[in-house]
C-alpha cells in the first residue's frame, strides 16, 4: 500500500488502476477493430495528445480567466469540453499502453515527486515553478 501525498492510502488507487486498465483495454480493442495500430506509434500518439489538448484549449480561447468556469454553464460548451477532455485521456491512455507505461504508477510516482518539489509551506498560494520556490514571493509570475 502506497501513501499518497494528500494523506490518502492507495487502496482506492488500486481500484482506480483497474479502472484505467479496463479503459485501456477498451481503447486498444477499438483501435484494433479498425486496424489503426499501424498508425498509433508513440510519436503519432504523443502528437495526437497535443492536438486534442489544443482542441480542449480552443473552447477557452478569448474567454477571460475569471469567466472560464462559468463558460461551462453553457450546455454546448460543456459537452465540447467534456469531449475534448475525453479525447486527451483516450489518446494518453493508448500512448501509455503502446509504450508499456503503467500510467497509474507513473502518476503516483510523479505526485510523490511533486510533493517533495512543492512543499506546502513554500508553495501554498504561489503559482511558481518548483525551482523558483526559494525566490522571494514578490518575484512570483515575473
Ligand atoms: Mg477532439
Amino acid at each position: 500500500m502506497t501513501s499518497l501525498p494528500n494523506g490518502e492510502s492507495s487502496s482506492g488507487s488500486a481500484e482506480a488502476g483497474s479502472d484505467i486498465k479496463r479503459l485501456q483495454q477498451a481503447i486498444l480493442r477499438f483501435a484494433a477493430e479498425r486496424e489503426w495500430q499501424q498508425f498509433h506509434d508513440p510519436k503519432n500518439l504523443a502528437m495526437a495528445v497535443a492536438v486534442e489538448a489544443g482542441e480542449l484549449m480552443d473552447h477557452f480561447r478569448w474567454v477571460p480567466n475569471d469567466r472560464a468556469l462559468a463558460a461551462l454553464d453553457d450546455a454546448r460548451t460543456r459537452e465540447g469540453v467534456e469531449d475534448e477532455a475525453a479525447d486527451v485521456m483516450i489518446l494518453l491512455l493508448e500512448f501509455a499502453s503502446v509504450c508499456g507505461i503503467d500510467i497509474a504508477r507513473a502518476v503516483e510516482r510523479k505526485m510523490e515527486r511533486n510533493a517533495v518539489r512543492y512543499p506546502v509551506d513554500l508553495a501554498r498560494g504561489r503559482a511558481v515553478k518548483w525551482d523558483r520556490l526559494g525566490d522571494e514571493p514578490s518575484a512570483d509570475n515575473q
